[in-house]
């Protein structure tokens, strides 16, 4: 049997709102809370349990400094700064203000409890376990959403659409143009471990020098502990090569290689430690995916952008995380600064030191990412927010964290709400009207 034809089916139409968002992580949940503040009726479809994607249910516990590279402007706030007031009175993240600190952990679990409750407060519509299947198309737009959940196939109307999936479902169901990067950042699979001590001896070397025996490929090797104690500690150390996590086959060969090299580093702990050894505690629900596709959008962020702090007119998101680029080809991380630094790090060695540029005493003390790059060639009424944003590979990996694709939900939110109370085309869109009301919500919006 090659093929097997459905029958029509006639889909009841279960809901009708003025803005349907796909995929419910930070990036989708500040959309739908930023557009349900401002008035409209916004419901979420999340195929997890949760909200949260890679920082809850993929366990990455770290966000990033909110301040730009000097540490003296604020240049990041709305709903992250929101987000982390309401963690720190839950004793739920590392000092975040006037810290000097660039990377900041968080408790993923108070996470997932936070944006539960931000979401109702905004009074959003939440379906989780509920996975979205299919875009429907009247004209050339968008009308409904066919989804998937317990009780069977559905659909929800709305007028306006937000595609936060991380893997551009809703672009490719709807036909809007969409790319693989020859280059994509690989995948990994997170865990958390109890009793992490090792005394005098470094983890990470100790889990290089059995890598091969192991079959573990050299990748990377950081973690941090969950706060607010130093008792469970999330580790970032596997990652799988050459596959492309929005193939079906390929997520499974990835979600079991991941747990797989995880295993191996269990093993090589309780072969190599005398006494109690860290016990792998918690596995995540999915692999982190760092990246799949990408939309074609009316701008394409490049990497010298970033790297020369270039202001956009439409910005809606500003950054400091430096490109740090995961490689396939080989083991470990290139970073690459504002300032011109360059360094190459691998787990268990030193790292390597140079420059990308000569020095020079302007440096940009942050980019940003403009509202055209979230707006796919097209699109009617689908705005797309967080990775599947159009950047080339320098961009994308500094653009990628989760800090600033926080501030595209937000930015996608405020700009579905205007294209909906202007009636008007996504692509129609005032970027000074979305600046506006993004800097009226407390976002960091700064005058150029
Ligand atoms: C291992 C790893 C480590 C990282 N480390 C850091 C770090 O330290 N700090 C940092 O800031 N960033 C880090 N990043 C990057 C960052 O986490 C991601 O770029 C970011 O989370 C992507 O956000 P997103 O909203 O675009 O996608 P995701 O977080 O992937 O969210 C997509 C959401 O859509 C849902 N979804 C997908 N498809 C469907 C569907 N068909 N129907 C319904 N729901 C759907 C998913 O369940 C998920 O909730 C890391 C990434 C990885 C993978």
């Amino acid at each position: 049997m090659n093929e097997i034809i459905i029958p029509s089916e006639k889909i009841p139409v279960t809901e009708e709102c003025d803005i349907c968002v796909i995929g419910g992580s930070c990036t989708g949940v500040f959309a739908a809370i930023r557009a349900a503040r401002l008035g409209a009726k916004v419901v979420i479809v999340e195929k997890q349990n949760r909200f949260g994607g890679v920082a809850t249910s993929s366990l990455v516990n770290m966000w990033h400094s909110l301040y730009d590279t000097d540490y003296k402007e604020q240049i990041i706030a709305g709903l992250t700064l929101e987000t982390m007031e309401r963690l720190a009175k839950r004793n739920a993240v590392a000092p975040f203000m006037n810290s000097k600190v660039y990377g900041i952990p968080l408790n993923s679990e108070e996470l997932t409890i936070e944006l539960d409750e931000m979401a109702l407060e905004a009074g959003v519509k939440i379906h989780f376990h509920t996975f979205f299947s299919s875009a429907v198309m009247e004209g050339g737009k968008m009308s409904a959403v066919i989804i998937q959940d317990k009780t069977g196939r559905k659909a929800i109307s709305a007028k306006m659409f937000i595609d936060a999936s991380g893997d551009a479902d809703l672009c490719v169901s709807s036909g809007l143009g969409t790319y693989i990067p020859e280059h994509i950042q690989p995948p990994t699979t997170c865990a958390k471990f109890s009793a992490w001590d090792f005394g005098d001896i470094n983890p990470y070397e100790l889990i290089m020098e059995h890598a091969e025996e192991y079959g573990l490929p050299e990748g990377i090797l950081w973690g941090a502990f969950v706060p607010p104690h130093n008792d469970v500690y999330m580790l970032n150390g596997t990652r799988v090569k050459g596959k492309n996590p929005a193939d079906a086959d390929a997520l499974t060969y990835c979600e079991i290689e991941g747990r797989r090299q995880l295993r191996a580093i269990t093993d090589i702990f309780r072969k190599n430690l005398k006494g109690r050894t860290p016990q792998l505690n918690a596995l995540p629900s999915y692999i982190g995916i760092r990246e799949s596709r990408h939309i074609h959008s009316l701008y394409h962020l490049k990497g010298e952008d970033i790297l020369n702090g270039k202001k956009f007119d439409d910005a809606i998101a500003n950054g400091t995380y430096p490109v740090d680029i995961h490689h396939q080809e080989k083991g470990g991380i290139t970073f690459r600064y504002l300032d011109g630094r360059e360094r190459y790090s691998r787990p268990g060695k030193k790292a390597v030191e140079s420059r990308w540029r000569e020095e020079h005493p302007d440096n940009p003390k942050f980019y940003q990412i403009p509202l055209r790059s979230l707006i796919p060639v097209k699109s009617k009424n689908v705005i797309c927010a967080g990775r599947m944003l159009d950047a080339d590979k320098e961009a994308f990996a500094a653009a990628r964290v989760m800090v600033n694709l926080n501030q595209t939900g937000e930015a996608a939110g405020v700009a579905a709400y205007i294209a909906l109370q202007e009636n008007i085309e996504i692509t129609k869109v005032c970027h000074e009207k979305v600046r506006k009301i993004l800097k009226d919500g407390a976002s960091c919006i700064m005058d150029l």
